[in-house]
């Protein structure tokens, strides 16, 4: 199979057949064997029956469909689909037709044509979305790669065209909270940059509402970092640092300039002084949860993209 396309599908109903047509159109011409992975993330309209009669009426097109027996979210969904996938290229590309089938064999085509690269990605520079959002987008990002180990392209969508060797690199990655920008990102190889403009929804609405995103967004910063886990021994430090310095002061002063002491100021000194050594206790132990947690997700130590040895022993180590 030289080619997959994975399709996560959440309250599709009006769109199964159409984005089937549209794709047929482009890849029943295209000289490459393919393959559909739909995964129905437990939509409660008519999604299941419209997959199930396109997969009976194409008995000799390549077609499979995963029906989860609930809504998992479209992480699961794509990591169902790049499990139950054979091809050696893949595409993860939405239900909804915004990402034309076209451009995605266009994708496949440049990946193909350059053996150095890995996967492409389409990117989206311009947006149809109000002026408030984009700068929030923004915003997020700048904060967010301020704390994470590898970059999150803003604006770089999950449509992506990747090698086996990408999927298998990701599927390596077992977490349950799965964020893909992250992933995609920390997994590394070498990706191309398209860019491309998202049409119109065909049929139905969006997923996801501002408070989605907004979950979405913070599973994202959880995922891929642990510097809010030690964000409190930074506030407690600074604290601590403030009493100190204001004891000296007072002291100072009273030695220099004969000042009493209030009971105001000795409580002021005593009370950032201890909550601040107890918020940097809390930091320390943050500190070591944060390698607990990392340890947890049981990520591999390294990915290696290729090894060259005349060693038959030497194995990928993945
Ligand atoms: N989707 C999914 N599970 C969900 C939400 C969305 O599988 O819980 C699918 C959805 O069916 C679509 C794709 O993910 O194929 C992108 O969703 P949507 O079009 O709502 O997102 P947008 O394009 O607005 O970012
Ligand atoms: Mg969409």
């Amino acid at each position: 199979m030289d080619f997959s396309l994975i399709i996560p599908c959440y309250n599709e109903e009006g769109n199964i057949e159409a984005f089937f047509d549209e794709a047929e159109k482009v890849l029943d011409l295209a000289p490459i064997s393919y393959e559909y992975v739909f995964v129905n993330d437990g939509s409660t309209d008519s999604t299941q029956q419209r997959l199930k009669e396109l997969y009976e009426k194409h008995p000799n097109k390549s077609i499979t469909v995963i029906n989860f027996s609930r809504n998992f979210g479209k992480e699961s969904a794509i990591f169902a689909g790049l499990k139950n996938s054979t091809g050696k290229a893949v595409c993860l590309i939405d239900a909804d037709l915004q990402q034309h089938p076209k451009t995605a064999y266009q994708m496949y085509r440049t990946l193909v044509a350059n053996p150095e690269l890995d996967c492409v990605c389409a990117y989206q520079s311009k947006r149809n979305e109000g002026k408030l959002i984009s700068g929030i987008k923004s915003l997020y990002y700048k904060i967010t790669n301020s704390m994470v180990e590898t970059e999150f392209k803003n604006g770089a969508s999950d449509f992506r065209v990747f090698t086996s060797k990408v999927k298998d690199a990701i599927l390596s990655l077992g977490e349950y909270h799965r964020f893909s920008k992250g992933i995609f990102s920390w997994v590394g190889f070498n990706t191309e940059y398209v860019e491309y403009e998202a049409d119109e929804r065909n049929d139905g609405a969006t997923k996801w509402s501002f408070g989605r995103l907004v979950k979405y967004g913070i599973g994202g910063i959880m995922a891929f970092s642990t510097a809010p886990l030690k964000l409190s021994a930074y506030i407690g430090g600074t604290a601590t640092i403030f009493s100190v310095v204001y004891f000296i002061v007072t002291l100072i002063r009273k030695f220099t300039h004969n000042i009493n002491v209030d009971g105001f100021t000795q409580l002021v000194i005593l009370l950032t002084f201890f909550g601040g050594l107890i918020l940097t206790t809390l930091g320390i132990i943050g500190s070591y949860i944060a390698k607990i947690y990392e340890q947890s997700k049981h990520r591999p130590v390294y990915i290696a993209k290729e090894i060259l040895t005349r060693n038959e022993d030497v194995g990928n180590g993945n």
